[in-house]
């Protein structure tokens, strides 16, 4: 079929596909500024099911505006347990969401700004003129002059890209009954979690705790978040191990070396924006999405695609440097941990962002700090 012969549904200035965090924010901030934005999400529920640890630096609240309800409790510190038996506590305050509510607080301000929002309805194919989208069994094309990709880590988008799939970690997590309230974070590394780490994050009457391990160890992780719940249990920080739900899910460790193509952004997950050693994507993708958003509409007011490219640019000064000296410690992390003399503990504050060492060769990478370096999760 010739696009001529095409027939659209419906026309927008910008298509942004998936309502996670980076989504509805670009949703919200193209909105806001005057342009028609459709912000499409293949769930039928906004933020359901939770794919999430759910914990995210307090400046969070600098870049999204969302009712402090769902912020389920506050976060200072952060315990990092080694196997040896030490323990080093950083400072890293922020807030245990519940991402549900959270996701679907931002959709809500997208709303409020303009955006129409639809739920149950996919992307499935890109043309130069629009993308169909399916809705049950009902596909219509939508003509839209930009796209926006915020689908998350498996995006539909960079597929359409053809691009290649990037460094990713696999995670597993159950919430458990918490039975007396905790402040801090725990964070556990084992050799057994390969390129990973364990957590335990409160959240007011349970936590979420996980594992998360590189993707070839995607089998083992049912037998080890078991082994770690058991080592809670023994050590009596779980008296009892009463699980409640469970998710899990992957997280991308890699940013992508491009993320606008022609009238398409790539934005959060979908562009590789989560940090390379602790996965943390939350905070990332509301910047990058707010970005994304303002820039896109930016170029259509001016009627000049190319304008585009700034987004490239300015996600990078926010926090390209973070992310790239990240990959590097992520490259660092992966090729050394199974070596035999390989000191352990030197490793983990070589690679944990709390740690002093791990900016020991930041001046030799030539990667400067910005804004949110130094963010521990
Ligand atoms: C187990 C686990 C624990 C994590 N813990 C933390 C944490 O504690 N702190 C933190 O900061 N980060 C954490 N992360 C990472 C964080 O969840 C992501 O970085 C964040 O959700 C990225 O937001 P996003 O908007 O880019 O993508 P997502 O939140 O993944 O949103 C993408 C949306 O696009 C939709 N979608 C996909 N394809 C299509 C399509 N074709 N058409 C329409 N819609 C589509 C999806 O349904 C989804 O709703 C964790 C991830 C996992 C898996």
């Amino acid at each position: 079929m010739s696009m001529d012969d095409r027939s659209f549904a419906e026309s927008y200035d910008i298509l942004v596909i998936g309502a996670g965090p980076a989504g509805s924010s670009a949703a919200r901030e193209a909105a806001g500024m005057g342009l028609r934005v459709l912000l499409i999400e293949k769930k039928e529920h906004i933020g359901i099911p939770v794919q999430c640890a759910e914990l995210v630096s307090k400046w969070v609240s600098r870049y999204a505006s969302f009712d402090l309800g769902s912020i389920v409790q506050s976060i200072e510190t952060m315990s990092i347990h080694l196997p040896n038996g030490k323990t080093f506590e950083m400072k890293s305050p922020g807030y245990m969401l519940d991402r549900s509510l959270f996701d679907k607080e931002l959709a809500t301000s997208a709303i409020q700004s303009g955006a129409e929002v639809v739920t149950g309805t996919r992307a499935i194919e890109v043309s130069a003129e629009g993308v169909l989208i399916q809705r049950n069994n009902h596909k219509e094309w939508i003509r839209t002059r930009v796209i926006i990709g915020a689908d998350g880590v498996h995006s539909t988008v960079a597929r359409w890209m053809k691009l290649p799939s990037i460094r990713m970690m696999v995670a597993l997590q159950c919430e458990v009954v918490l039975f007396k309230p905790q402040s801090h974070a725990d964070i556990f590394f084992h050799p057994d979690y390969e390129g990973g780490y364990g957590w335990v994050f409160p959240k007011g009457r349970t936590a979420n705790v996980g594992i998360g391990v590189l993707p070839l160890k995607t089998s083992m992780l049912p037998e080890l978040l078991d082994r770690f719940l058991n080592l809670l249990n023994r050590s009596g920080e779980l008296p009892r191990i009463e699980i409640v739900s469970k998710t899990g899910g992957s997280i991308p460790c890699e940013p992508r070396p491009q993320t606008v193509f022609g009238n398409i952004l790539l934005v959060g997950d979908a562009a590789g924006h989560a940090h390379p050693i602790t996965g943390a994507g939350i905070l990332n993708a509301v910047i990058a999405g707010e970005r994304a958003g303002r820039i896109a509409a930016e170029a259509i007011v001016r009627e000049d695609l190319r304008y585009l490219e700034n987004y490239e640019l300015e996600w990078r000064e926010a926090f390209g440097n973070a992310l790239q000296y990240g990959f590097h410690k992520r490259v660092f992390l992966d090729e050394n941990w199974k070596k035999k003399d390989i000191d352990f503990e030197r490793l983990v504050k070589e690679t944990w962002v709390g740690f002093k060492e791990y900016y020991e060769d930041r001046k030799k990478s030539g990667l400067t700090p910005r804004d949110t370096d130094g963010i521990v999760l």
